[in-house]
């Protein structure tokens, strides 16, 4: 278990560090030096296609390599680490981002993630298939071009193994730990908006300001698992979590979204009940949330608002 501390009362500091300025600069629909655009030429020597709706490939750059390199011994370890880095172009057009696609082209980007995440999780060198977006420069983006990135790694990544304790033990013979969670009164409280099949809120131990996440009122371990009218009911509500954020903050908003699937390393997944977290780093529109010395030094986050007050907020937005 982690615990976050919530500490309202630091918001009401006086703040005079930086105050990062929110630009949306115009940018154009193709971009003939952006390696994300349709026929241009990959810095590694590969072409992308004339591609229309969204495009995915292998990372010129993948962060992984061989596994066939041994453990090493003594006390500075090494290893080789296996896995596969792809790219998820969301878009041709290079000044779109998620937020901004239409319907049809939205939920194109959603059957992608589906279809990417059964393929990689039937292989036998993946136990997690990790999707995520970074989005925007202040989360170091190197290229603006909207899109997504997989890493599908060997191993399970530190954080996933933390999320499949929690699960596996806060589950209930007939509910899982995310089930009961939506019923909790304080849980339920932090809900921005509801479907018949999803719940958009923000987390009751949201460790970023206006952290929020999308959960399925089914207990699915992955999103591949979706039906039709769950993948229709899904690309709704996420579409409407994004425009509301960039309506919150009014602009294009910078955020790190992850969609936490289940484990395909073969362990039981009875436990499991994917979502999808978004985190922008923002305590409003023009001032970053930083992890400072407390929180990078004991790991203990402090959330300087109070998440019932940031949940009321995203709700009172119209997306
Ligand atoms: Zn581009």
């Amino acid at each position: 278990m982690e615990w976050v501390v919530v500490a309202g009362v630091t918001s009401a500091r006086p703040w005079q560090g930086q105050r990062p300025v929110a630009t949306d600069e115009p940018s154009p629909a193709h971009d003939p030096g952006c390696y994300l655009c349709p026929s241009v030429q990959r810095a590694a020597g590969a072409r992308n296609p004339d591609y229309t709706g969204s495009f995915a490939f292998d990372n010129d750059f993948s962060s992984f390599g061989s596994s066939d390199v041994p453990l090493s011994e003594g006390f500075a370890q090494t290893a080789g680490v296996g896995g596969i880095c792809r790219v998820l172009c969301w878009s041709e057009q290079h000044n779109q981002t998620l937020a901004t696609l239409d319907e049809p082209a939205f939920e194109q980007v959603v059957e992608l993630l589906c279809a990417e995440y059964q393929t990689l999780s039937q292989r036998d060198d993946v136990a997690y298939v990790m999707m995520f977006e970074n989005k925007g420069k202040e989360v170091g983006v190197s290229n603006l071009h909207p899109h997504g990135q997989i890493y599908a790694t060997e191993y399970l990544p530190q954080r996933v193994q933390t999320l499949d304790r929690a699960l596996r033990e806060g589950q209930l013979a007939d509910k899982t730990l995310w089930q009961q969670l939506l019923e909790d009164p304080h849980w339920r409280g932090n809900i921005i908006e509801e479907n018949e099949h999803f719940v958009h809120l923000l987390p009751w131990s949201a460790r970023m300001p206006f952290e929020t996440m999308i959960v399925p009122k089914r207990a699915i371990p992955a999103q591949s698992q979706m039906t039709a009218t769950e993948r229709k009911a899904y690309s709704q509500i996420w579409a409407s979590a994004l425009k509301r954020y960039d309506r919150f903050f009014g602009r294009s908003t910078p955020m790190i979204s992850i969609h936490y699937n289940a484990p395909c390393d073969g362990r039981d997944l009875a436990h499991w009940h994917w979502f999808t977290l978004m985190q922008p780093p923002l305590r409003d529109a023009h001032t970053l949330k930083y992890l400072a010395g407390f929180e990078t030094g004991g790991g203990d986050v402090v959330n300087p608002t109070l998440p019932e007050a940031a949940a009321q907020s995203l709700r009172e937005t119209q997306p």
